[in-house]
């Protein structure tokens, strides 16, 4: 059976994919024990720009997965990276999100200036503490000029109870007010894909593992990268033949993976 040759570049998700709520899932520990072994280049890249990369890094050692932090590449440091390739030091930005992307934005030594009131860019994330008044705020920032860029577009957070409102759902929001299409730079746009690449070695064939079909498996495939879907996350085997693009492998999760590719 074919299977992906040489050093890898391997882009892989994490929730769904390493774990599910606190719990890691099979073959983790054999997913880093092989990519050790072969020599391949990772990094761990998720739409999810609530935490930080040490937050992150931190829940996988709860799970008993040791990852550097500089291995969790975040929506939050991705739309960063992204703006820092775009805007002049001192850039105003007006950033609506959690601790990643404040932190991701404005720790010491950013180019950033946190700005409210005549800000140039409108950065919008996942945020727990939105408000009307936020809202608002980044609607007229908008109107005003601001340039609207959303970290990930995920219009829904799934929990226990159901689903509840992504940075996707506040988007749509201040779209639906301006009328101006937000620059998403998650998933299944190639913004955080394009980030991650610039961070890693030239050389090798590129792969996405991830566990849903209309953010990893697409933009991988955008990509043009080989694309691993796992079956321990959102997508089903079921929703594969309905889906207009296909992964190149489908597993039941990473044990099965490196079953077969090792
Ligand atoms: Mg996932």
């Amino acid at each position: 059976m074919h299977k992906p040759n040489g050093r890898l570049r391997l882009l892989v998700d994490l929730d769904g994919v390493l774990y599910r709520g606190m719990t890691a899932l099979p073959g983790v520990g054999e997913f880093f024990a092989w990519v050790e072994a072969a020599g391949h280049a990772y990094l761990l890249v998720t739409n999810n720009s609530l935490r930080t990369q040490a937050e992150v890094a931190g829940n996988l050692r709860r799970m008993g997965v040791a990852v550097d932090p500089e291995r969790i590449l975040t929506s939050a440091v991705a739309t960063s990276a992204w703006l820092r390739a775009q805007a002049p030091g001192g850039t105003r930005v007006q950033a609506l999100g959690g601790s990643g992307l404040q932190q991701a934005l404005f720790s010491p030594g950013s180019v950033f200036t946190p700005d409210w009131q005549s800000p140039e860019w409108l950065v919008l994330g996942q945020d727990f503490d939105i408000t009307y008044q936020k809202l608002a705020a980044a609607c007229i920032a908008v109107q005003n000029g601001a340039r609207f860029v959303v970290t990930n577009p995920d219009t829904t957070l799934p929990t226990e109870a159901g689903l509840t409102p992504g940075a996707g759902a506040w988007q749509a929001v201040v779209t639906l007010v301006t009328g101006v299409q937000a620059t998403v730079i998650g998933k299944p746009e190639l913004g955080i894909f394009e980030t991650a690449l610039s961070m890693m070695p030239t050389e090798g064939e590129v792969v996405v593992v991830g566990d849903r079909l209309d953010t990893d498996i697409l933009a991988g495939h955008r990509l043009g990268a080989t694309t691993a879907l796992v079956l321990t996350g959102v997508s089903t085997r079921g929703e594969v033949s309905a889906f207009p693009v296909k992964p190149d492998y489908i597993f039941e999760n990473l044990r099965d993976l490196v079953a077969q590719w090792s």
